[in-house]
């Protein structure tokens, strides 16, 4: 690892509970200055210039789109009942429904065939993707269903995860809502790609978390969460469940969620963990549908142990949330010195998590009917 850090001479934070009060106390002081954090899931830097906006503008309430979404939509290829562009027709589902993409970005029939040629190297590419709509109402998102709706969409995920999970080696579960991240279909819905090949950002995560498992005897996660604990990028640390902007985070109102045990993947989660799970995702959801009072963007995903014939007692469970908008109606681009040199973000994490923590959410009627 390159340490390309410059600026080292008030006291660098050390790691464990002192590295959270050395560190803040010099960001406290400086964070105005423009300055690089490290992200030790993927090994990389990213550099945060804070001094080049004020706090972001709160969208006023005139931006609040009508909710004119019909909660069936007879033109929607994923509402139940109606007809996909391949032809094939939708059950009249009541909950979630599972299909395989009709224009898959990964076929499970792919011949294996590799390519060493000098310097050109390819290799063919085994998978399959799936649609999950989380529900059959066309005008609700994961936000706004209930939490007893939304434990069923975790659990959904966990069992297609074992499932996949015989034949690839990855299983990633994600969603992207809202035009601003090319979902064209506002119906609730996410996907799960499998591939048999361990992408690069689970490669560099399942590298950097090994080698802090092998280094420490702990997942690197655990110890960040009880780093993070209390702490100041906090957005909720309810049942279990951390809820953070991570130190390291690049998008404006970028999120982690970590369990506070040791989870490798969502299918070792408990009865009560996943409500608590689902609790907290309609409640995280609303915090980023109030912030600037319109339907917030984002892709998120979950990143669980890979399968195969490898070890993982260090991988933790945890979702990641990458929110575009950096304002109501100012997104964030990575283009120039991101594509080309680093990522940068303009508000700090410290800020985004009080912004978001600010945001008022009511956590009674997130519990499951059987209640806490
Ligand atoms: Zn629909
Ligand atoms: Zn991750």
């Amino acid at each position: 690892m390159t340490d390309g850090h410059a600026g080292r001479e008030d006291g660098r934070a050390r790691g464990g509970g002192a590295g959270r009060a050395a560190g803040g106390d010099i960001l406290g002081r400086r964070s105005g200055d423009p300055h690089r954090r490290f992200n030790p899931l993927t090994n990389e830097w990213v550099l945060v210039s804070s001094g080049r906006t004020r706090r972001p503008w709160l969208g006023r309430s005139d931006l609040v789109p009508p909710s004119r979404t019909p909660a069936y939509d007879p033109k929607c290829y994923l509402c139940p009942g109606n007809a996909r562009a391949s032809g094939t027709r939708n059950p009249a589902y009541q909950g979630t429904f599972v299909f395989e993409n009709d224009f898959a970005a990964l076929r499970p029939d792919t011949p294996a065939w590799t390519i060493e040629d000098g310097l050109l190297r390819a290799a063919s590419e085994r998978g399959t993707c799936r649609v999950i709509c989380f529900s059959p109402r066309h005008d609700l998102h994961l936000g706004s269903m209930s939490p007893p709706d939304v434990r069923t969409v975790v659990d959904v995920w966990a069992d297609q995860t074992t499932e996949l999970g015989r034949e690839f080696d990855w299983v990633q579960i994600f969603e992207n809502r809202g035009e601003m991240m090319g979902a064209s279909n506002p119906h609730p819905h996410g996907q799960i790609w499998a591939a048999q090949s361990l992408p690069r950002e689970a490669s560099r995560e399942d590298a950097s978390q090994r080698t802090h498992f092998e280094t420490t005897g702990r997942r690197l996660l655990l110890d960040y969460a009880d780093q993070e604990q209390a702490g100041v990028r906090v957005v909720d640390d309810l049942d279990g469940w951390l809820v953070v902007v991570p130190f390291w985070a690049v998008w404006p109102f970028e999120t982690m969620v970590i369990p506070r045990r040791p989870v490798s993947r969502l299918a070792e989660l408990a009865d009560g963990e996943r409500d608590a799970l689902a609790g907290g995702l309609v409640r995280l959801l609303g915090r980023y549908d109030r912030l600037f009072r319109r339907p917030f963007p984002y892709s998120m995903g979950w990143h669980q142990a890979p399968f195969g014939d490898r070890s993982v007692e260090h991988w933790q469970l945890h979702a990641h949330f990458y929110p575009p908008l950096l304002r109501a109606t100012v997104r964030k681009f990575m283009v120039g010195y991101e594509l080309l040199s680093e990522t940068q973000r303009d508000i700090t994490a410290e800020s985004a998590a009080e912004l978001l923590r600010s945001v008022a959410v009511s956590r009674a009627p997130l519990s499951s009917p059987a209640g806490r």
